[in-house]
């Protein structure tokens, strides 16, 4: 594909994408905050949706979320998108990316405290008596630490491998991780459900709203990984895995630019 054909499909690719992620949100938001699955019938739930699409307020409330997701993504994939094999064994080509990974990391660890914070105060009814600023400053605290922690393990455990391999290995396990979110918070959220009037209110919510987000976030990049590592692959093949040398018909057992030993 062309230099011009690939950049006229990102200026027009990413808008309509970013609107797709919007309404999508919305639904998946929607469909969580009715408290019994037949709440509204399918058509007035239709109707719900695109009353809330046409309030012009929807631009901004769906709007600065999905661009957040769309800007990160897009951050997130750079590395996946690079010509060139990475350096040398210490490079750390991923640090932003890794460290966006973690941020969802984050994300799906402060849901899960939400959730099950809900489950003690609503179901087990044992307050945990903490005063506003308290639990503010708590909940700072969990998700700014836990983005470094898992910053930390992230950088610890992706040195120095490929980037769509490195990534699309991390995807992996942030799809894995929010799947195993879901099915705990689930069934607390079921239960608190049963005992609370304001529910879109309840912590249970909030955490199965991050969840849908960190699937919707996860899914594109998951996407573009596995179609750029086919391209990858092929890459590999044909030229020096350390400094990019094209190989040619027929390679030696040694790269003659940096003899680094091929494999295969
Ligand atoms: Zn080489």
């Amino acid at each position: 594909m062309g230099m011009r054909r690939r950049w006229a499909l990102l200026v027009i690719g990413i808008p309509i994408y970013t609107v797709a992620l919007m309404v999508l949100m919305t639904i998946a938001v929607e469909a969580l905050e009715q408290t019994e699955w037949a709440d509204l019938a399918p058509h007035q739930f239709v109707l719900h949706i695109v009353e809330i699409i046409g309030d012009g307020d929807w631009w901004v409330t769906a709007g600065v979320p999905a661009a957040i997701i769309v800007g990160s993504q897009i951050v997130f994939l750079i590395p996946v998108f690079s010509k060139r094999p990475p350096r040398d064994e210490r490079s750390r080509p991923l640090l932003l990316s890794l460290v966006i990974g973690a941020a969802i990391a984050a994300m799906l660890t402060f849901a899960l405290l939400l959730g099950v914070g809900e489950f003690i105060e609503t179901v087990l009814e044992a307050s945990l008596d903490l005063d506003d600023a308290l639990a503010t400053t708590l909940l700072v605290a969990t998700v700014l630490g836990s983005w470094v922690f898992w910053s930390a393990i992230l950088l610890i455990f992706s040195r120095s491998i490929w980037a769509d391999r490195a990534l699309g290995r991390l995807v992996g396990l942030l799809l894995g991780g929010t799947l195993l979110e879901v099915l705990v918070v689930l069934p607390l959220d079921i239960m608190v459900r049963r005992r609370t009037d304001c529910y879109c209110f309840a912590g249970t919510f909030f955490a199965l709203c991050l969840a849908v987000i960190a699937t919707l976030w996860l899914a594109g990049p998951g996407v573009v990984i596995a179609l750029m590592s086919k391209k990858h692959r092929l890459w590999r093949e044909t030229h020096c895995e350390r400094c990019g040398y094209a190989k040619g018909p027929s390679p030696g057992p040694v790269c003659p630019e940096c003899s680094y030993a091929w494999v295969g």
